[in-house]
């Protein structure tokens, strides 16, 4: 008895010392994008992210009905009771917004709804139309009171250029709270990397070369404890006449961003600031980012079009 009880403990000692030295991994559609999560833990504590990342969705998403975004954008400019998260995603937001001078904005809603990039027939918005959204797009009529949010002037929000990042971090800490110690998180170009692998080595990132196919690399980065992100025209687009026609959109204008970038890579520490700064800096351009990124101590690679790049710092 005393022997069996001796081998099973063995046989679990085993299983635990080899479910930190081998990766599991998950993969999954959430937030409208792929997503994969790779960690040397058991299948279970990997899988159980698919849900946390889920959870998050349903508060964050502007199309899920009741979500936190879809009850603040049916307001009518009532004050809503949102989650204490989601009051403080908003309030890193609309920080960006001040820190951008507005080139990062979530009140886009109001422009982004009027395009729709993945339809059969896709449309640019009628000039009258877009203008009035415009109109209707500055993050200072995000009113943020403890856990009580108010849109003024009908302001609609988008979190689309943030949450992802956010919700990647939010899985990283889930991971690291069940003890992990390795581990590798991908959400739609918004990657998070918990340490190194268990032998030492980084993990790999690929910035994706934006004249080739998905699967090609620009350059590939090594990374431990380190958040990654891309924005990049080719995520969601469609051609007219020879024109990219793409998802980051300028406030101003409510247009897409033509100013020759195709990506922007911020890389940092945390992903949902690396996350709101990149499609702020694409927004911005080069020139226009280096304050920003001073600001907040981050590394960037701008890829243009045309092939150049630039890294900063
Ligand atoms: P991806 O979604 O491919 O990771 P981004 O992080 O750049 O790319 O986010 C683009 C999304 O952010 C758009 O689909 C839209 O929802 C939103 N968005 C577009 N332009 C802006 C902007 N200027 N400021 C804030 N959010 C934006
Ligand atoms: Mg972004």
């Amino acid at each position: 008895m005393k022997r069996l009880l001796l081998l099973i403990s063995a046989l679990l000692l085993l299983i635990g010392c080899t479910e930190k030295t081998t990766a599991h991994s998950a993969a999954g559609i959430a937030c409208d994008t792929v997503v994969t999560v790779t960690a040397y833990a058991p299948q279970q504590t990997v899988d159980e992210t698919m849900k946390v990342i889920a959870d998050y969705e349903a508060v964050l998403s502007k199309t899920i009905e009741g979500s936190d975004v879809w009850r603040l954008n049916h307001a009518e400019g009532m004050p809503v009771e949102v989650h204490p998260e989601t009051a403080a995603l908003l309030k890193l937001a609309v920080e960006i917004g001040k820190a951008s001078e507005g080139a990062f904005d979530v009140t886009i809603a109001a422009a982004s709804a009027m395009w729709d990039f993945a339809s059969d027939d896709p449309a640019i918005p009628n000039a009258d139309a877009l203008r009035a959204a415009v109109a209707r797009i500055d993050y200072r009529n995000i009113v943020i009171e403890g856990n009580t949010v108010t849109l003024l002037n009908g302001a609609e929000i988008d979190l689309g250029g943030i949450a992802k990042g956010y919700i990647a971090d939010r899985v990283a800490d889930y991971l690291r709270g069940k003890g992990v110690t390795s581990a590798c998180i991908n959400m739609g170009g918004n990657v998070v990397a918990i340490g190194t692998k268990p032998n030492g080595e980084r993990w790999t990132v690929g910035v994706r070369d934006p004249n080739g196919t998905p699967d090609q690399s620009e350059e590939v980065l090594l990374i431990e404890e380190a958040a990654v992100v891309t924005s990049g025209n080719y995520e969601r687009f469609f051609l007219r006449d020879g024109v990219r026609y793409h998802h980051i959109l300028d406030p101003k204008t409510g247009m897409p961003v033509m100013n020759g970038l195709a990506s922007v890579t911020v890389i940092g520490a945390r992903s949902d600031l690396c996350d709101a700064l990149s499609t702020a800096c694409f927004v911005l351009g080069e020139e226009g980012s280096e304050a920003l990124l001073a600001r907040y101590g981050v590394r960037a690679i701008f890829l243009y079009s045309d092939g150049t790049r630039l890294a900063y710092p």
